[in-house]
């Protein structure tokens, strides 16, 4: 499949995990990139692992600075000419697990900050050059935590319920410049985020267990949430658009209830 050849993406938290899948799966398809991410080792290794001959650009920075956004988007247009799909991926966890009368307000700002604001702003930017293009895809990675409470702390599950809903409301503002904009929600998927998670359970012998509360008894891998990406982002998904597609074993889809 071709469905990028000719077409430029953007994708932040392009430096590991599922942005450094997205990157893969779209350069094979055809398309060129402009990759973010804040760190730039992790930039590198995903071009080195891009198809040859693939065209690229990176960009150390931090999706959460609207000087810099606005720069990274600028600076995109003046190398490419265009940007046809933007991948808001770049997101953080941040560890923090506590419950309701012990949140920290440093966690819930910096948790926002990347995961929310972040989306905003370059939604900001290129929608505006998407606009005058009357054409583009816009793909936000979300989670199942935005959709059931339960993984990640409740920072990060109130971040990704913004995101799915910021999706559906920027679908609304964007439809009549024929601009689709949609979300993916992983349920578990092994990458720098969840590494603890998975070394822990590796250590006592409970890898297992990690996808069980699933209905295909698996956890997911980074290039299975890349191709629902690279299927939103496409023209395959034309009809498409304020969805949140859950890419996650079925997990979402049972009530899990003991037994
Ligand atoms: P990851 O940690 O491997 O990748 C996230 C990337 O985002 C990293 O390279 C990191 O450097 C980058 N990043 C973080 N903050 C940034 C910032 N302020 N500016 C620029 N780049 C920044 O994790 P991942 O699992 O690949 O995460 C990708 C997305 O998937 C995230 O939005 C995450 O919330 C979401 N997600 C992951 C899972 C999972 O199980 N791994 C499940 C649901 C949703």
């Amino acid at each position: 499949m071709q469905r990028y050849s000719n077409k430029i993406a953007l994708i932040t938290g392009a430096g590991s995990g599922i942005g450094r899948a997205t990157a893969k799966r779209l350069a094979s398809e055809g398309a060129s990139l402009m990759l973010v991410d804040r760190n730039e080792d992790g930039l590198q290794q995903t071009v080195s692992e891009l198809p040859e001959g693939a065209q690229v650009m990176t960009r150390a920075m931090d999706v959460s600075v609207e000087a810099e956004v606005e720069q990274c988007v600028a600076d995109t247009l003046a190398n490419y000419g265009r940007i046809d799909v933007l991948c808001n991926n770049a997101g953080i966890a941040g560890g923090d697990y506590s419950i309701a009368p012990e949140q920290s307000l440093e966690t819930w700002q910096k948790i926002i900050a990347v995961n929310l604001y972040g989306v905003m702003l370059f939604t900001k930017y290129v929608s505006r050059h998407m606009q005058e293009q009357n054409a583009g895809a816009i793909v936000n990675t979300a989670s199942v935590a935005g959709i059931r409470s339960g993984a990640g702390g409740n920072a990060y599950s109130a971040s990704k319920a913004g995101v799915i809903n910021f999706t559906m409301t920027s679908a609304c503002d964007l439809g009549q410049w024929n601009i689709r904009v949609n979300a993916v929600c992983p349920g578990l998927v092994e990458t720098g985020m969840t590494q603890p998670v998975f070394d822990y359970a590796r250590a006592n012998n409970k890898e297992a267990k990690l996808g069980a509360r699933c209905e295909l008894r698996r956890y997911g891998r980074p290039d299975e949430i890349a191709s629902a990406i690279a299927f939103l982002g496409s023209d395959d998904a034309s009809y498409v658009t304020g969805q949140a597609l859950a890419v996650d074993g079925g997990n979402t889809a049972s009530l899990n209830l003991p037994g």
